[in-house]
């Protein structure tokens, strides 16, 4: 790797993965650097407890640093081809598919879940790279008659400027590619802050762009132990015309907040409460397999998990059976162990807030059928769990739970499904089973969701809209729809050229 200070760089390994040349500095104007003072963060397994690396820890000048690089290299960015800001996005889709196995290891290591699933979010996370190198070629405008037949007008787009993005722990590649991609794509730079939990997969990404050809100051990442105190002055700054943020809805709200002093154009990806609903004539096999993955995908870490199962009365029983026996045959492990499914959750806080979830559902009524247990073992680990006939008022119903929790409650008609389907703030995804196509229809159009996986478990395809409605946030990433969130439109109107 070439970096300019070789302290900015490290090897994170454990006894089954290893990866060498992490970079541990912030990017900032295409050089990697200590962060001023030369503090850092340090960045752990949450498997072991053990720390697998030190990272800058920025201060807010650093911010305004990157900021600063970010600004200058924007008129350029935004003057390059189409095509040339298409290819470093098509080389970085490359890069990315050759260190599979890097970047695998490092999401893994520093974030916990299981190697296959890790290996599944490089394939996933490039396609934003590879979906957004073919955008950026076919960026649209217009051209009319106005209707009075006395003007014409043009509508162009243009970068919107340059973006500060934030993101979460528990995808650290594909929150990164969402955004940086469909930015970078529309002509725009961006600062890019990673959670300091895991912030060592942007940074290695960060590197593969670099590599791609990428120009200095065109992508800057900054990582810090103090997100507000680091954020706040770049919010403020006039010269920032962009904010992105995915992660929990208080935070996105307070940024909705400071974005609004400077009427900043902001995307929200935040918080979910997703139902699942399994009707009577749900085909059983899929029911339980796709519902399996609407859980426990990232041991439950995801703000599209199934957070409340709706189940209708003549299919509980067999569905309760089945889910059971598939939630018992899962294997707890480090994720960089072969054949484990269910890895350690992010932290100490994680497993506290999921105990004390299911301890009180069970107070309330609920019946546990399997797991409610912390894991005896090194690590951050909560056993996967079964609870069934949850009552209403019990916290698990209005809370993101965010591990590897079932919590069923029944009902009798579908009206009540949609009901209970529809009574919370959030609106990110919901999931239903039926072989009745029409109820199908009347789902997508009854269920206030951004997202509906109707016979399926998992909804995240790069060439389709991702987002929410209501609590869930503001805008989507993914699809044509994505590069819209960094383009601004400008109109042009023109007297009619045949008028003399
Ligand atoms: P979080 O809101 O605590 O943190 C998200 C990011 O914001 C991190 O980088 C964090 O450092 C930063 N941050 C925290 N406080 C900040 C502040 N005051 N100012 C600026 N930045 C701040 O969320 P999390 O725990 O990292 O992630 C889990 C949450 O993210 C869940 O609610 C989940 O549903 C949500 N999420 C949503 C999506 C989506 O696409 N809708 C995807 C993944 C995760």
């Amino acid at each position: 790797m070439t970096t300019n200070d070789t302290t900015t760089t490290t090897t994170v390994a454990d006894e089954h993965v290893h990866v060498e040349d992490v970079p541990t500095g912030l990017l900032i104007g295409g050089s990697w650097r200590p962060a001023t003072g030369g503090r850092t963060i340090a960045v752990q397994d949450p498997s072991t407890g053990a720390v697998l690396a030190e990272v800058a820890d920025a201060t807010p000048e650093d911010g305004i640093a990157a900021l600063d690089a970010a600004v200058a290299a924007q008129d350029a960015w935004a003057a390059t081809a189409p095509r040339e800001r298409s290819d470093v996005l098509r080389r970085t889709f490359d890069l990315v598919h050759e260190h599979t196995d890097d970047l695998a290891a490092l999401m893994t290591l520093e974030m916990g879940k299981p190697l296959a699933e890790s290996r599944g979010e490089v394939v996933y996370g490039a396609e934003f790279l590879r979906w957004f190198s073919e955008e950026a070629v076919r960026i649209g405008g217009d051209y009319r008659t106005n209707p009075e037949g006395t003007g014409r007008g043009i509508v162009l787009k243009r970068p919107v400027g340059p973006v500060y993005a934030i993101t979460p722990w528990n995808f650290p590649l594909a929150m990164a590619t969402r955004k940086i991609a469909p930015a970078l794509a529309a002509g725009c730079t961006v600062v890019i802050k990673p959670a300091d939990l895991t912030p060592l997969t942007t940074l290695f990404l960060a590197e593969l762009f670099r590599r791609a050809g990428l120009p200095d100051g065109v992508l800057n990442v900054v990582t810090s132990s103090d997100a507000k105190e680091l954020s706040a002055p770049i919010i403020a700054d006039r010269r920032l015309r962009k904010l992105t943020f995915t992660g929990s809805t208080p935070v996105g709200s307070a940024l909705l907040k400071q974005a609004a002093d400077n009427v900043l154009r902001t995307s929200m990806e935040l918080g979910g409460n997703a139902p699942l609903l399994v009707f009577d004539d749900a085909d059983l096999d899929t029911a339980v397999t796709s519902a399996m993955q609407a859980k426990f995908r990232n041991v439950g870490e995801a703000c599209t998990a199934a957070n409340r199962f709706f189940v209708q009365d003549g299919i509980a029983d067999a569905f309760l059976a089945a889910l059971t026996a598939k939630v018992e045959a899962l294997r707890i492990g480090r994720g960089s162990e072969d054949g484990t499914t269910i890895g350690p959750l992010i932290d100490g806080r994680a497993v506290d807030k999921a105990a004390a979830l299911v301890d009180d559902a069970v107070e309330r009524g609920a019946r546990l059928v399997v797991g409610g247990e912390r894991v005896d073992r090194q690590g951050t680990f909560y056993g996967p769990t079964v609870l069934d006939d949850v009552q209403p008022g019990s916290d698990i119903l209005t809370t993101e739970i965010f591990g590897p929790v079932v919590a069923i409650t029944r009902f009798h008609t579908e009206d009540e499904g949609i009901r209970l389907a529809n009574d919370t703030e959030y609106g990110l995804v919901a999931y239903a089973y039926t072989s009745d196509f029409a109820r199908g229809q009347r789902l997508a159009e009854r269920l206030e969701t951004g997202m509906l996986g109707l016979n399926t478990g998992v909804v995240s395809n790069a060439a389709f809209p991702f987002g929410g409605v209501k609590a869930s946030g503001i805008g989507r990433e993914g699809s044509h729809e994505g590069i819209e969130e960094y383009l601004e439109t400008v109109y042009v109107l023109t007297p009619d050229p045949f008028a003399r």
